[in-house]
């Protein structure tokens, strides 16, 4: 790794001290003691996994217990009229408001990222008849990828591939070289999950929308970390994990964005019930809803939708920005920590070094990373491992300490120095 005059003055005079001063100033920092097993010491030694599976929150805690009692076992059935059906849309807005930059009517949950994914890059290829191709990139996440070349058979389209670096991501330059009158949709993820590269929103929706096509972004590894602003960039097209940086728990229901512009343009392909114009007339034939409940298919999953609640609720308290401030400095530090320690045993820093293109998290390679993440894992130390060498390190902002990062970090080097010792 090179540059390290940056990295010494971040570690000066010794790297524990600094975390500890980098947490005594941070204004943050009492988010920590509402997740569950942080205040009482109970958790893991240090959770660098939180882009993957984020902790859950004492309040969740509460709330799942008080509406299985009261929600569940006390309203019964009634749940459904007097709140339960216009869950997708009430939380969809909260996390538009506080976290995503889209005003209120845009934003649903409903269904897993893959098939929200899909039913919107179905729908937005179907709204450009004529044009043939789907431009992605080869280092997207696996599902995407999938359901994509699924999308394009379907609809005898084509798959036109942009090489990404898999140490940093895709360019608008990359974007400008392979879009044009035959792109029906562009599809690309904001925050890269193998090396944390944040990708120009912006500019490259701008670039496919000069050319015609429809952009969907993949915000799996942004919502909850990186401030995103859906409206005032002109995108068309989100969808994204609730179960990463908003805690809704393991296999919590995704969220969706179409601009309120597109909605009657589009027709999605999972005609339900629950997206139907009047969903309790049950008449002969689908004719979609207006509107953002379109894009619903299926009775809402409301048990999933619980946890993320409290999630969205700390991110409006606190401010996306303060949040994206603290992502920010806790990479920082982990990466200089990561000069200093892990680049002397021969790692190399596979993410973006500056801090306005990468996302939240920090990626490690090097060729021993698959077992020091075992090993790790026997240690209370979660990181996770990414193909081909690398060691994730997810920095969740309101969970995380400096200190939490100090502890991981050195771990990894104790780790990494005797796996290469021996
Ligand atoms: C985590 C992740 C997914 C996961 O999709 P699921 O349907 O929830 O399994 C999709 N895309 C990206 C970019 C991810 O990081």
């Amino acid at each position: 790794m090179t540059d390290d005059t940056a990295t010494t003055d971040l570690l000066a005079p010794d790297p524990l001290t600094v975390a500890r001063a980098l947490d005594g100033a941070d204004q943050l920092a009492t988010y920590r003691e509402r997740f569950v097993g942080v205040p009482d010491g109970t958790g893991v030694t240090a959770y660098f996994d939180g882009n993957s599976l984020g902790r859950p929150t004492l309040a969740s805690v509460e709330r799942v217990q008080r509406f299985l009692v009261d929600g569940w076992g006390g309203r019964l059935i009634r749940g459904w009229d007097e709140e339960w059906m216009e869950l997708p849309f009430t939380i969809g807005d909260a996390l538009g408001d506080a976290a995503l930059g889209a005003g209120a009517g845009q934003t649903f949950i409903g269904d897993s990222t893959t098939v929200v994914l899909y039913k919107l890059a179905r729908a937005a290829v179907d709204a450009r008849p004529g044009r043939t191709q789907i431009v992605l990139d080869t280092d997207n996440f696996p599902t995407d990828r999938y359901l994509l070349d699924g999308i394009a058979r379907e609809r005898s389209l084509d798959l036109v591939w942009i090489e990404a670096d898999t140490e940093a991501g895709v360019t608008p330059e990359q974007v400008a070289a392979v879009v044009g009158p035959q792109t029906a949709l562009v599809v690309l993820s904001q925050v890269a999950y193998r090396s944390g590269f944040l990708a120009d929103v912006p500019a490259i929706t701008r670039i496919a929308h000069d050319a015609g096509a429809l952009v969907l972004w993949d915000l799996c590894h942004s919502a909850g970390s990186v401030p995103v602003e859906l409206d005032a960039w002109g995108v068309d097209l989100a969808a994204g994990c609730t179960y990463k940086y908003l805690n809704g728990g393991p296999g919590s229901p995704a969220f969706g964005y179409v601009a309120a512009s597109l909605q009657s343009e589009l027709t999605q392909p999972i005609q339900g019930w629950m997206g139907a114009r009047d969903v309790f007339t049950m008449g002969p034939e689908y004719r979609p809803a207006d509107g953002i409940r379109r894009f619903i298919s299926g009775t809402p999953p409301v048990v999933g939708m619980l946890a993320m609640q409290d999630t969205i609720a700390m991110i409006a308290e606190a401010g996306i920005d303060a949040v994206r401030a603290k992502s920010v400095a806790l990479t920082e530090y982990a990466v200089a920590l990561a000069d200093e320690w892990l680049a002397p045993l021969g790692a190399t820093l596979a993410s973006p070094r500056e801090t306005e293109r990468r996302g939240g998290h920090v990626t490690v390679n090097h060729p021993a990373m698959r077992e020091v993440t075992a090993a790790l894992w026997e240690q209370d130390v979660i990181p996770d491992y990414r193909d081909p060498n690398g060691l994730r390190i997810g920095l969740s902002p309101l969970s995380t300490s400096f200190e939490e990062v100090w502890r991981g970090m050195s771990a990894v080097r104790d780790v990494l120095g005797e796996l290469t010792h021996d």
